[in-house]
């Protein structure tokens, strides 16, 4: 087997030393795939016994159509959710677009004019900044009358307790923390992390709302930002929680009255919850469900394998190769735009779908500089298939996430090694020097 196995990644185009190489590493980093496979474990159970308490059926995989009333599937897949979080309830629907439009909707849904939204934890992801108007934007919580408070992390990634306590008043509504770094080098949040926040926050003001923005978040850990006292977590069903098989759609889990403001906004006052044609998602919903601990786990092997891989080879990478993580996206920095081309054109290689095509950088509307991005992907744009993307910027660092498989997260990390040794960004002889 081993050597079928040596074969048929040369057939693939990768080289025995790149091979012998990434196998070896794979090989001294079982005892971290045990961990996840723990954790990835416990979640799939954790998964299986919400949807058995709330007796999802085969006709709950059926859709509705029209005005969607009684739509018994998508109402038992929110009450799934709600068990998962372990919350009141939640709001999961096709007609939540996507991560951003999630957070906007919990947002916008239970802010009022004259309330504050306060972010203790730094400058939110880049697509929020329109949405709370730190950039100018119609439409923007700012142009309602809802102003917004930032503090910053310290350098060194912690909180700045003095200043937050400090930016809460009376008008503070909502304070919203992001568990991922996104495209940031601050670390990401553990769970453990935001607890020890919102229980501040609660000291300081105890009726704010604690929003955790769950993106990349979901099933990394055994438990969720809901276990530790957030009032509402949000998240993209095209991300860790659609299991790689949601073709759109978005989640909120949280307190009833935070969730019912949302339903409200997200149909029409009056409506509510009680419209929204689920049409065919719902089967992908609750097998996409179903497959995300899994899906995880192998997204994090793939982050894990490629920090270790270029962490021996002497790049930064973010998280580095032995910490534990609490999200699944992982940083390379290679210092030089070839680095970050070539690593995209990588896993552009190993995808099942557009693997022929070739990336470039380019200018992308709402980025300062060129950006190359690498996805073949079954759903467009989706984030937990194998992908990655970098701006061509110093410090020249490549973003990588997902994988449905563990076994093409590693391929694609051996086609990334491959690239940066055909194009000489990493010398012939790196394995003699590094192993
Ligand atoms: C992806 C992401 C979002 C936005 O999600 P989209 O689906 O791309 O709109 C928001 N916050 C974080 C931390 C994310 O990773």
């Amino acid at each position: 087997m081993k050597e079928a196995l040596r074969q048929i990644y040369e057939n693939m185009g990768i080289s025995r030393e790149v091979y012998d190489f990434g196998e070896r590493l794979w090989e001294s980093l079982k005892d971290r795939w045990q961990e996840i496979d723990a954790i990835s474990e416990y979640n799939q159970l954790k998964v299986i016994g919400a949807m058995q308490k709330n007796r999802v059926s085969e006709a709950c995989l059926l859709g509705t159509t029209g005005y969607g009333y009684n739509d018994l599937g998508r109402e038992t897949l929110e009450k799934v959710y709600a068990d998962i979080f372990h919350t009141e309830d939640a709001l999961v629907r096709p007609q939540i677009t996507c991560g951003t439009h999630a957070l906007a909707l919990a947002l916008m849904s239970n802010l009022r004019p004259g309330d504050e939204l306060l972010s203790p934890v730094g400058k939110p992801y880049d697509t929020l900044e329109e949405v709370i108007g730190i950039r100018p934007s119609r439409g923007s919580l700012k142009e309602y009358g809802i102003t917004y408070r930032q503090v910053d992390l310290h350098p060194d990634g912690s909180f700045n307790y003095e200043e937050i306590r400090k930016a809460i008043h009376e008008k503070t509504k909502l304070v919203t923390i992001q568990r991922s770094k996104g495209y940031q080098t601050r670390p990401t949040l553990s769970v453990n992390k935001i607890g020890e926040l919102i229980s501040f926050i609660k000291e300081v003001k105890p009726d704010v709302i604690c929003m955790v923005d769950n993106c990349y978040g979901e099933f990394t850990e055994e438990i969720e930002p809901s276990d530790v006292g957030a009032d509402l977590v949000v998240g993209s069903l095209i991300k860790n929680p659609g299991g790689g098989l949601a073709p759109i759609g978005g989640y909120l889990a949280g307190k009833k009255e935070c969730i019912e403001n949302a339903a409200c906004r997200l149909t029409s006052p009056g409506l509510g919850r009680e419209v929204g044609a689920s049409l065919q998602a719902l089967g992908s919903f609750y097998q996409g469900l179903f497959l995300a601990p899994s899906v995880t786990a192998n997204a994090m092997k793939s982050a894990i394998f490629a920090a270790n891989i270029y962490e021996r080879l002497g790049f930064a990478v973010v998280p580095n190769g032995t910490e534990q993580r609490h999200d699944i996206i992982q940083a390379v920095t290679f210092g030089a735009p070839e680095g970050v081309i070539a690593f995209c054109e990588g896993i552009q290689q190993a995808a099942p779908v557009d693997g022929h095509v070739t990336p470039e950088p380019w200018d992308m509307p709402g980025y300062d500089s060129p950006v190359i991005m690498a996805a073949g992907a079954f759903v467009s744009g989706s984030s937990i298939e194998l992908s990655a993307d970098g701006p061509i910027k110093p410090p020249y660092a490549v973003y990588f996430q997902g994988g449905l498989t563990w076994q093409h997260g590693k391929f694609g990390i051996m086609k990334t090694l491959q690239k940066l040794v055909e194009k000489g960004v990493i010398l012939k002889d790196f394995d003699t020097q590094n192993l």
